[in-house]
């Protein structure tokens, strides 16, 4: 067991591996200001409070998994590099200020000869980082704490159970002899939104709590996605490739390949083309899907010196992509088995009944990404929100966060440029509601897009970056007409 102060040190020493490298949110304001309320479903820490007990008088061993959690953080940062230095290109990150060179598609920031991207004709931008940080703005930009993390963590693994459960529950709604078509409408409905609450949670840690308390929880992460996919380790590589390429909404893969890109590519064509683009998700062209990991894998990682192999490929990406993939595969082969004799039918019909569960989870997940990056990556949805409709059509609004599971997940779509912006410093703002509710997530992020996303000079200077840089002045003076209430 690991006394309180220990614990309490090394939870202030460790370093911030997931975490932001700005360090302002050392601050004790933005200590206090980060407090959470909300950590119920870790063990009865504040039941055990006000029962008269320390933490670790009655709950022998959360102190231990705690302290085991942050070595293991501090480990991931030598076995992880790959990971530290793409969150390391990114703009609110240190690496990109001292110029650290990372080399290869895959790895570092790319941009002309003169240090100037091609689309933008900029150096790297520099986000407007409030300072000095107002007290109503310090949650926003406060360090994660590592007893968030392990919430985050166990939501997560609820969601996998639940989704689990689900499938059992459909089962059984199909033994028992309800119709065919109400049990299947009952389960698609709300398998569909568990896959919705996967992909925001998996966005959430991504940037929150990028390694999970324990190794198996790297598994259970987007199982039900498709029936092969990339490991998560993959995934979060992957989005950090799209945030280090893309740091204004709209001007795509400014500085580097952004795997993303293909996703967006048939909204832009032509809007003949716009119907085809869930289908494109469907099939697993997104993140999580199956084409997708073909993709990634053709791209990463890059060859080591000399176009030899990298020597970190079959020890470490290999291995982890074989690993998941054939958990994956039991797992589908389960439902499949499911599918047959205990519903009384042969074992080559099992495809009927996994095809079923495949189907709706593939939907969700479509959906879902859909939102995260063809809405929030396109322009209709940047002209739309420059003229800050949340006020404007707050019905709209509130009908979009019911599908999407609430408010907190709504802002994700309000304040996807200040994701961008911010990706470690505040990370996802659905993983800022959890903690401090969506309205003070909301008007701290409208306070921030007043104040102007980029440094003066920051801005792109090519037709595209001009255009950009209009929504973006648009939607701060909009944002800023009316005064944020709360917040405090
Ligand atoms: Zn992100
Ligand atoms: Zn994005």
């Amino acid at each position: 067991m690991v006394p309180a102060a220990r614990r309490q040190k090394m939870a202030s020493s460790a370093p911030s591996l997931s975490e932001p490298l700005l360090q302002s949110e050392k601050q004790p304001a933005a200590a206090a200001a980060a407090k959470s309320t909300r950590l119920s479903i870790l063990p009865n820490f504040t039941q055990a409070k006000g029962k008269g007990h320390t933490r670790q008088s009655i709950f022998y061993g959360v102190d231990e998994a705690w302290a085991q959690y942050e070595s293991k953080l501090q480990n991931h940062a030598i076995t992880d590099h790959e990971i530290m230095t793409l969150k390391n290109s990114q703009p609110d990150m240190d690496g990109t200020k001292k110029g650290v060179e990372a080399v290869g598609k895959a790895l570092g920031i790319h941009t002309n000869a003169d240090g100037k991207s091609e689309k933008g004709k900029r150096a790297f931008p520099t986000p407007n980082k409030p300072d000095p940080m107002p007290p109503e703005l310090a949650f926003l930009f406060t360090k994660i704490t590592t007893e968030q993390m392990m919430y985050l963590w166990n939501i997560y693994t609820l969601i996998f159970v639940g989704q689990t459960a689900w499938v059992v529950g459909y089962f059984l709604m199909l033994k028992f002899g309800l119709d065919w078509y109400i049990a299947t409408g009952i389960f698609g409905i709300i398998f569909i939104e568990l896959m919705i609450q996967n992909v925001y949670c998996l966005h959430d840690v991504m940037h929150g709590a990028t390694f999970p308390p324990y190794n198996w929880q790297n598994y259970i992460t987007h199982p039900w996605a498709d029936v092969m996919s990339l490991p998560y380790e993959d995934i979060v590589m992957e989005h950090q490739r799209h945030h280090a390429s893309t740091v204004d909404l709209l001007i795509h893969g400014e500085f580097g390949w952004d795997p993303a890109n293909w996703l967006y590519t048939l909204a832009e064509l032509s809007w003949l083309t716009v119907p085809l683009v869930p289908v494109w998700h469907w099939l697993g062209a997104n993140d999580t899907g199956s084409v997708f990991a073909c993709l990634w894998w053709s791209q990463f990682p890059d060859s080591g010196t000399g176009g030899k192999c990298n020597k970190a490929f079959w020890k470490k990406w290999f291995t982890r992509r074989v690993q998941h993939n054939v958990w994956l595969w039991c797992l589908w082969g389960s439902v499949w088995l499911l599918g047959t004799r205990p519903l009384g039918r042969d074992l080559s019909e099992g495809w009927r009944f996994m095809f079923t569960v495949l189907f709706f989870s593939r939907a969700g997940f479509a959906i879902s990404w859909m939102f995260i990056a063809n809405f929030n990556h396109s322009h209709f949805w940047n002209e739309y929100l420059a003229n800050d409709p949340e006020r404007s059509n707050p019905l709209l609004h509130t009908v979009m966060a019911y599908i999407l599971g609430g408010k907190h997940r709504w802002n994700e779509m309000l304040f996807h440029d200040l994701h961008h912006a911010f990706p470690n410093a505040v990370g996802t703002l659905s993983q800022r509601g959890r903690f401090h509710g969506w309205k003070k997530v909301n008007d701290a992020c409208r306070e921030v897009l007043r104040r102007g996303l980029w440094k003066d000079g920051h801005e792109a200077n090519t037709e595209e970056g001009i255009k950009m840089k209009k929504l973006q002045d648009r939607r701060s003076v909009n944002v800023g007409k009316a005064p944020t209430k709360g917040g405090k």
